[in-house]
């Protein structure tokens, strides 16, 4: 069986048994004969946009005598779904800025109607997808978070369901937070730091690590702009401050093991 990355591995475990999937943005297409390879799912679609990546995953598909079950396409985003023939869609290694573009292309298609869960692992900008999901009735069921050659990685699992807007309503809800620990959470900050990842923050520590590196990466953009004598800096460094002593105050609050 093929051998992938932890990352790709993790992605896979969120996949339902059973599930048809389109890995959209496939590259080699990993993932899909990984999923094949193991069992999980039945048939897949490697979807890829640019040519060399598209090209790979048809080298990978072949190699692997997949050609019947794993369909490569190429194609922007969800456009390579034909109604009807995924359960599942797994985008990964990409901003969660695109993620967002690429899921909100593909509702306007209607390519979203008969897919019943979404598996996202945005290299940044992961509020940017869970504000979707919220937005257009997803719920987020699970996330995961891990460290993998130096570099951090979030998971998202999203669902249908009929009752998806009152259980994303009580994941998002403030008053659990005031309630677990005496202080509220702006939403901003949940759809940052993620609701299922702040209410079990110490997983191997992978979570603080990666919010004490944020927390520095803003000390030195900060200090930066406290070198310059613009008005408008001026101003940006102290919502950095702001933003900084925020961050600080919830993993400290969260750090008192009060969940
Ligand atoms: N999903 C794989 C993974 O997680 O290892 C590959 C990630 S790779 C960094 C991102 C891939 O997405 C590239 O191969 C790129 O060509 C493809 N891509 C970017 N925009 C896309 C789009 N709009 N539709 C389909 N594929 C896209």
């Amino acid at each position: 069986m093929l051998n992938i990355s932890k990352r790709l591995e993790s992605i896979a475990h969120f996949v339902g048994q059973g599930r048809r999937v389109a890995d959209i943005g496939s590259d080699h297409a990993l993932l899909p004969v990984y999923l094949l390879q193991s069992g999980k799912t039945p048939s897949a679609i490697a979807g890829e946009l640019n040519a060399g990546p598209y090209e790979a995953a048809r080298r990978q598909v072949a190699g692997a005598r997949l050609e019947e079950a794993i369909k490569v396409r190429q194609g922007n985003g969800l456009e390579v779904i034909h109604p009807g023939e995924t359960d599942t869609i797994t985008i990964a290694g990409m901003g969660g800025g695109l993620i967002r573009d690429i899921l909100e292309a593909g509702r306007l298609q209607g390519k979203l109607e008969d897919v019943q869960e979404l598996v996202l692992q945005p290299n940044v900008g992961e509020d940017l997808v869970r504000k979707w999901l919220v937005r257009n009735n997803w719920y987020l069921q699970e996330e995961a978070i891990l460290e993998e050659d130096g570099k951090t990685y979030e998971i998202l699992h999203a669902v249908r369901g009929a009752d998806a807007m009152k259980r994303n309503e009580e994941l998002y809800d403030s008053a659990f937070w005031q309630a677990a620990y005496g202080r509220s959470l702006r939403p901003e900050l949940l759809y940052l730091m993620g609701p299922w990842l702040l209410r079990k923050p110490d997983i191997d520590g992978v979570w603080l690590r990666k919010w004490d590196r944020e927390i520095e990466k803003l000390e030195k953009i900060s200090l930066q702009m406290g070198r310059s004598d613009l008005a408008e800096s001026k101003e940006k460094q102290k919502q950095l401050q702001r933003d900084m002593n925020e961050l600080k105050e919830v993993l400290a609050c969260l750090q008192t093991d009060k969940l």
